[in-house]
Order: structure tokens, then sequence, then C-alpha cells
């Protein structure tokens, strides 16, 4: 009730206050308030920017997802001051265990991560989620629910109109799209031409799982390829269990679980009391990334929806949040004052994905291709779990916490094909 109110308060303010030359109403309104949207808008607000942070959907809300922070996701929850209120709700597992067969399974280390956390938490991203959303909220953003955004446009005076389903338009000098890979609305603003490439991954939970540890578990053995099932414990006898594939499979992802879930030898063993908490939920990934896509003078665009998803695990909150810290860098160093260097704040943010991800991205992408194919795949799980060369160098790729070459080097090829 209360919410409603200010929302209302606000709306009627923004009314009275645009168009033409009137002050916005916000410095920067950020659409969609998953791990990318709400972490842009925390670090906006506490460079003391006003920031909107808005989303279709009210919080708590569940996103479907393996529920996974990889080391890089926990690097960026303790810069943002976030990791111990994650921890305290989180399950905590050491390892990766690979499974190809009931004798080729064995767990890959997480230590020695370049200075990485050696370690991979599990939260439901019904609390993740409204965890990083709470955070931004306390460092002064505004949130509105139930806020669809169907267009962007701009006005004569250079103010930002953000024009919402059903309401009034918002105006601010700056808009960040944060809306994961529903790209309907990058297609209609033309920041995107063509429907993206799409990969697909569904996942349930089960209570009274057995034989669960600290390992997250992937499993290749009677999977689509490329791509895994996995099973991430989120206590000791609680999971949640999916499988994903990195292409638009004609396969529905959510009846393949399904199949897998009664078939599959290793998810038998380990569901045989089980009972399911949660429907099958099948969602889209995106892999493309490309700097191109990143918005123009008046747009940024962050985490999944530019396609930041790493095209061998299938993670994507990590990039979010890191792609967030690196548009709300370029923005708070672009909006100073009244003055908005657009063009400055545009090509920062570009060329600061470029060196980042643009590397790393297309050898993972290139790793996929070669890795993920029926006779390699076995090939590499078989003989990694003899060389601990192989295992660093599959945890170093998966994690981007060295160069991405390794999985291409004469040593780890000679270790995969050699006789
Ligand atoms: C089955 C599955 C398993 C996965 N497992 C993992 C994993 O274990 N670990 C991992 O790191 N990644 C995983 N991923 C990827 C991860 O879920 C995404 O990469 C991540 O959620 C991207 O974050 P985001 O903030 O960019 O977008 P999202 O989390 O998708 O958030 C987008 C938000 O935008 C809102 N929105 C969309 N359109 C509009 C609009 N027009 N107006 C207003 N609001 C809008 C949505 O309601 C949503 O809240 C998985 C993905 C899938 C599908």
């Amino acid at each position: 009730m209360q919410n409603l109110y200010l929302i209302s308060l606000l709306f009627v303010y923004n009314h009275l206050m645009s168009p033409s030359n009137s002050p916005c109403l916000f410095d920067v309104v950020v659409v969609g308030a998953g791990p990318a949207g709400s972490a842009t808008a925390y670090y906006l607000a506490r460079g003391g920017l006003k920031v909107a942070l808005l989303d279709k959907a009210e919080f708590p809300r569940d996103k479907t997802c393996g529920d996974g922070l990889t080391p890089r996701a926990l690097r960026m929850l303790t810069i943002m001051g976030l990791i111990t209120e994650i921890e305290k709700r989180a399950y905590r597992c050491n390892a990766i265990t690979l499974r190809q067969s009931d004798t080729v399974t064995y767990p890959l280390s997480l230590d020695h991560l370049n200075g990485l956390p050696d370690y991979i938490l599990v939260l439901p991203r019904l609390i993740f989620d409204d965890l990083v959303r709470q955070h931004a909220l306390a460092a002064g953003a505004t949130f509105l629910p139930h806020a669809w955004v169907e267009m962007i446009t701009r006005a004569t005076d250079g103010t930002v109109q953000i024009h919402l389903q059903g309401r009034e338009p918002l105006s601010c000098a700056l808009a960040v799209i944060a809306t994961g890979a529903n790209s309907a609305l990058l297609r209609d603003l033309g920041l995107l031409q063509a429907p993206p490439p799409i990969n697909r991954a569904a996942r349930t939970y089960f209570e009274n799982v057995e034989g669960l540890d600290d390992t997250i578990v992937l499993f290749f053995d009677d999977v689509e390829l490329p791509g895994y099932g996995w099973v991430f414990p989120t206590s000791p006898t609680t999971a949640n269990v999916g499988c994903g594939v990195f292409f638009d499979s004609p396969t529905s992802q959510p009846t393949l679980l399904k199949r897998l879930i009664q078939e599959h030898p290793y998810l038998r063993r380990l569901l045989k009391h089980a009972r399911q908490t949660a429907p099958i939920k099948g969602y889209a990934l995106r892999t493309d990334f490309s700097p191109a896509h990143s918005g123009n003078e008046y747009i940024l665009v962050v985490g999944e929806a530019v396609g930041l998803v790493n095209p061998i695990t299938g993670e994507g909150i990590d990039y979010a949040l890191e792609s967030a810290q690196l548009a709300a860098e370029a923005i708070l160093e672009g909006l100073q004052g009244d003055r908005v260097a657009r063009i400055s704040i545009q090509n920062n943010y570009r060329t600061a994905l470029a060196k980042k991800y643009r590397y790393q991205l297309m050898l993972n992408h290139m790793a996929q291709k070669f890795y993920f194919r029926y006779g390699t795949l076995e090939q590499l799980l078989a003989r990694a779990q003899k060389k601990p060369h192989l295992r660093r160098a599959i945890v170093d790729a998966c994690f981007g916490s060295s160069d991405p070459l390794v999985m291409f080097t004469p040593r780890t090829l000679w270790n995969i094909f050699g006789i």
C-alpha cells in the first residue's frame, strides 16, 4: 500500500515536471531488476545519482536458473559489500564433480584460481535477486515494480523517455537495459537487428535427496551435446536439478529433464526417496556477446541483455555483476553535473566490455564447439581423470581464471589426444 502511494506520487511528480526543459526526475532509469540491473542501480546510487530501478515483476520473484554463484560472482559480491549476507543464506560447495559415467566421475578442486574465491555458493534466485535489489535500494535507488517498459525514446530537449505499459512515461538523462534473455525491447529499439541465437535450459527443485555433498555435479551422459545436466545442492538434502544445451534444440528441455529424472541411473539413485518441490521450468540463455550491441548514446545494455553468458558453463550472474560495474563506471565518469558526455559514456563502456570479454568469450565459444562433441568430450573427461594439468585447464577455462588459450596449447592437446 505504502509502495503504491510512493509510486503514484513519483508518477504525478514526473508528469508535472516533464516534458520539455524541466529537470529529469531521475538521472538514470535501469530497466530490469535481475543481478545486472540491481547491481548497476547499486553502483550508480552509491555514486550519488538519482536512480530508478524498474521491473515488470513484483519482488521477490523467481528466475529459472541453476542458482550457482561462481568464484567470479563471489568476487563481485565481495566488492559490493554483499557477500556476508549472501553467505548466511547460501549453500557452500568446494568443488565441481564431473561425471561421464559411474567409472569416470571425479571432483575438480577450485583452489589456485588466481586470487578468486575457492568455492561456489548455491542460492535460489528467489532469495538472491531480492538481496541484490534491496542492496540497491539501501544505496538510494527507487524501485518500481509492475513497470513493463515498452519503448525508450529521446525527446527534442535531449531527455530520455521511458514508456511504460499503462502508465505515464518517466524521464531521465540516460537509460540502462538489463532485461536478460528477453530481447523484445532491444529489437523494438533497433539495438538488435534480428532475434539472437537462443540456447535452452530447464530446472526443478527436490528435497530429501540422497548422496549430496559439498560439490556441484555436472553430468554429460545421456544429455544432448553441446550441453550438460546438473545437480546443485541448495542444502545437504535439497537440490536444484537441471539440464541445458548451447543451441536451439527442437527437444524441449523441460521434456528432456523430465525424462532424465525418470530414467537417468545417477539421478534415479539420488532421487530415489526425494520429493519434487517445484514444477520443471525452462528458459532461454543468450551467449551472443558483442560490444556492438552494448547500446547507443542514450542507452547502455548490461548483463545477459548484451549476450554475456559463458558458452561453456552457461553461467551469467557473474558477468551480469561485472558488466554492471563497468557500465556504472562509464556513467559516473560521463554524467558530470548538467553536462552529459553521452558519446564518451557509450565509447568507454563499449571499450571496457571488449577488453574484458571479447578474447575470453571468443576462445570459450571455440572450446565449446571443439570439445562438446560426442567422442571428444568422453576422451577429454576420461584423460582429465588421470591428468592434473587437464583438470586445471578445464577449471581455468570454465571460470576465466587464466588465459582460455590453455584449452588449445600443444600440452593440453597432447594430454587429451596423445598416445
Ligand atoms: C535454466 C538456467 C540455468 C542457469 N544457471 C545459472 C547458474 O547456475 N549460474 C549462473 O551464473 N547463471 C546461470 N544461468 C544464467 C543466468 O540466469 C542469467 O545469465 C542471469 O540471470 C542474467 O542476469 P540479468 O540481470 O542480465 O537478467 P535476468 O536475471 O534475466 O533479469 C532480467 C529482469 O528484467 C525484467 N524485464 C525483462 N523485460 C522487461 C521489460 N520490458 N520491462 C521491465 N522489466 C523487464 C525481468 O522481469 C527480469 O527481472 C542460467 C540460466 C538458465 C536459463
